[in-house]
């Protein structure tokens, strides 16, 4: 009785942060940063965590290892954003730490013994440009994308806000916590990029309990729903490679030069051939490919960007070693040689069953919010780089749980008209504080005789 009533407080609170977290996704919405550039958005966010009283705000090198750092953007691409996040009213302290692509937040509140709960919520928006027509709501209302051609148009404003809000929610119940909290604000998710470098750093190293979230639905939802199932994911990888030859007259010498388009081509005929595995979906493309400089030369050097996936971890390495085989044995058969980075990782992942449990139970029963169960398709067929933060959970025995936050979307994500009712913050925000107070609940907010343990599954 106490425990639902100490939840129940938790939505009313949200509540009456609708304005502040609508106005605060608004102000995010018009200044969208990429991944890796998330400048004026890490200075915020570090901003806020602090005033709030947060016992540690980590930026820069605290929080991604630098070397793990997946599909950095250029120099140059680094330096405008950085012109750009100043121009925009970035707070100098904080965007010094975060310059030169190190940016991401991480929020520590410290509350006694207990379990560790880790909240991620990813920040980067997309290479979109934003619709700017009359019935596309943040163009209606003043708040479309300053940054042409960038855009939120994932949700991630929303994440970041939802995140913002539920760091406010938890600093209020603070003296009902017994445990420690740790709020993940991720850079570059679109591409799987960021997650690797958090997760090299060691935050994810003594976390019992990992919660991540994702906006999203379709006009057929009437009021925001917290959405909860076994969610799996695709693992993949995202790997550039280049192919060096040697040019040569395409009349005089054919035969002295070594055609780095031939061993491209090859590479990708091959490639979409690599025979399914036996033991979970698989996926292959090659999606882009330059090479060439001219009719009558032959073609020195060559550039593929392709991604394979698979349902398992497993499945996504058979994917990976093929394809790397395929691209090294195509560059030898023309007498070039190749060079293969990694540009994007996610892992195959799978929710923890006791925890959507609790996740369903404290929302519906605590919470008193709308929520549905999603079955295996609903939530299937994608990749996201919050896998890797949760097997690193899992690995030492902790539990993840991937929901989503259902609300009437305008259109699909990263659609240039995607829009989501604000009242998903309050939800969000309800939801994280909700199910985290209770797995932190110290004596009277606890439900009698629930086992804090994730090992006791
Ligand atoms: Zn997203």
């Amino acid at each position: 009785m106490e425990t639902k009533n100490a939840l129940a407080g938790i939505f009313t609170l949200a509540e009456g942060m609708q304005a502040e977290l609508s106005a605060l996704r608004r102000d995010l919405h018009r200044h969208p940063e990429t991944g890796w550039t998330e400048l004026r958005t890490s200075a915020l966010i570090a901003q806020r965590l602090t005033a709030l009283g947060f016992d540690e705000v980590l930026v820069g090198e605290a929080v991604c290892d630098r070397a793990s750092r997946l599909g950095l953007p250029s120099g140059e691409a680094l330096e405008a954003a950085d012109r750009r996040a100043k121009a925009q009213g970035a707070d100098p302290v904080f965007l010094e730490a975060a310059r030169g692509g190190m940016t991401g937040v991480i929020g520590v509140l410290r509350c006694g013994e207990g379990p560790v709960v880790a909240l991620r919520f990813d920040i980067d928006a997309l290479p979109i440009r934003e619709d700017d027509g009359a019935d596309h709501l943040p163009a209606a209302e003043g708040f479309r994308s300053e940054t042409e051609g960038v855009m939120h148009a994932c949700g991630h404003d929303g994440h970041t806000a939802i995140g913002l809000g539920t760091a406010k929610l938890l600093c209020n119940l603070r003296q009902r916590l017994q445990g420690t909290v740790k709020l993940i604000f991720q850079p570059a998710e679109e591409g799987v990029r960021g997650a690797k470098a958090i997760v090299e750093k060691g935050h994810l190293d003594d976390v019992d309990f990992l919660l991540g979230a994702h906006l999203g639905g379709d006009r057929s939802i009437q009021t925001p729903t917290i959405g909860v199932g076994a969610n799996p994911t695709l693992a993949t990888r995202k790997l550039d490679v280049c192919f060096h030859g040697k040019a040569a007259h395409a009349c005089l010498a054919p035969d002295a030069g070594n055609n780095a388009m031939l061993a491209a081509a090859t590479a990708i005929l091959n490639l979409h051939a690599i025979p399914r595995c036996g033991d979970a979906p698989t996926r292959v493309n090659v999606g882009r490919m330059t090479a060439g400089s001219g009719r009558n030369v032959i073609c020195d050097r060559a550039v593929l960007e392709l991604e394979v996936r698979g349902l398992t971890t497993a499945a996504n390495d058979y994917m990976t070693d093929y394809a790397e085989r395929i691209v090294r044995a195509a560059a030898q058969m023309h007498g070039c040689t190749c060079e293969i980075a990694l540009r994007g990782e996610a892992a195959g992942d799978r929710n923890s069953p006791a925890l959507c449990e609790r996740v369903l139970t404290v929302c519906r029963d605590g919470l008193g919010l709308p929520v549905c169960r999603l079955d295996e398709e609903t939530g299937g067929f994608i990749s996201e780089d919050y896998s890797l933060l949760a097997e690193r959970v899992r690995a030492h025995g902790g539990q993840s749980c991937y929901f989503k936050n259902l609300a009437a979307c305008a259109a699909p994500i990263h659609d240039p008209r995607f829009d989501f009712p604000e009242r998903a913050l309050v939800t969000g925000a309800a939801a994280f504080a909700g199910v985290t107070a209770e797995l932190l609940s110290a004596g009277p907010t606890g439900t009698e005789g629930t086992d804090s343990s994730p090992r006791s599954e």
